[in-house]
């Protein structure tokens, strides 16, 4: 499932594509991936040219904005804002003049892009269709309405609004890594891989974390996701980026899916248990449940690459 590496480096592999450009025609194959319509658009015209309008027909796209695990397709002007959610299998593709999808099923919705020759294209492909496409009024409502909702993007978290968030409950610290509304961005994969880079046992009750663990976690995340990024993110199955190249930090995983095989830090077998419903890799050595102390091997190396700000 795409999180918030695999968005950011979606969003870097789109950007010189589409900014600056306009879209001449949308093409709606499953209106139901459409979730909402923005209110102040759905008064003066019919409901077919609300929705075209909403998805950015005759606008010329100026931003691609991301917070946490959404991407905003942001338009010159008064015009609406659209939300891409990948949920678990969502592709948003840019297929220049001439070439085809790697696949043509399940495209729900194709937007013909002014290209000179004509037949530059962006598709959306969602398989499972658990992602979708979110229109908002403006980006003011955006960020207003939706992502305030979110806690802070994981990208950039700072030290003490982890920890204070995280003194708010007494959850299982993997549990609320993974809520959105805690930390946005954060998912199975990277909640895993930074928590064994801090050495954290993904069961301890996160308000019981002393302000160096939070510390040291605050940073782990941040390392953990710019490494994703570089890597151009985690490819388990269906993850591509905008020009369809999967990504290559599946090699370089630390705990993620890797439930048996040593650890790369103290060769003790990993283990696996159930959090919150989702597969949990751990080292039972680098990550202790009950004692404070964090392996020594572990902490060697785990942290590197850190940013010079905390
Ligand atoms: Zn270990």
């Amino acid at each position: 499932m795409p999180e918030l590496p695999e968005v950011e480096h979606l969003r870097q592999t789109l950007a010189p594509r589409l900014i600056g450009r306009t879209i001449s025609r949308v093409h709606v194959k499953r209106r139901d991936i459409v979730r909402s319509l923005p209110a102040s658009h759905s008064t003066n015209h019919g409901r077919s040219t609300r929705l075209r309008r909403g998805l950015l027909e005759d606008c010329r796209i100026t931003q691609l904005r991301r917070y946490g695990k959404q991407l905003a397709i942001i338009a010159d002007g008064n015009t609406p804002v659209l939300v891409v959610q990948l949920g678990m299998t969502g592709q948003l593709l840019f297929i220049p003049a001439g070439d085809k999808p790697h696949r043509n099923d399940h495209i729900h919705i194709r937007w013909s892009v002014v290209s000179d020759p004509p037949g530059d294209h962006l598709v959306f492909r969602d398989p499972r269709r658990f992602g979708g496409l979110t229109l908002c009024d403006s980006l003011a409502e955006l960020e207003s309405r939706h992502w305030a909702n979110l806690g802070c993007d994981a990208l950039t978290i700072r030290h003490r609004d982890l920890h204070g968030t995280l003194g708010k409950t007494r959850r299982a610290v993997k549990a609320a890594l993974l809520d959105q509304q805690v930390i946005a961005g954060v998912g199975n994969i990277y909640a895993d891989e930074s928590l064994i880079r801090a050495g954290i046992h993904p069961l301890r009750p996160a308000s019981d974390l002393r302000f160096e663990e939070t510390r040291d976690l605050a940073r782990a995340i941040r390392l953990t996701l710019r490494r994703a990024i570089r890597a151009g993110g985690t490819t388990m199955r269906d993850y591509v980026d905008g020009n369809g190249q999967s990504g290559r930090n599946r090699a370089d995983l630390l705990a993620y899916a890797r439930g048996g095989k040593p650890c790369r830090f103290c060769g003790s077998v990993l283990q696996h248990i159930v959090v919150s419903q989702r597969t949990t890799t751990f080292c039972p050595n680098c990550q202790p449940l009950y004692s404070s102390t964090v392996c020594p091997q572990a902490r060697k190396g785990s942290l590197t690459e850190l940013p010079s700000t905390v």
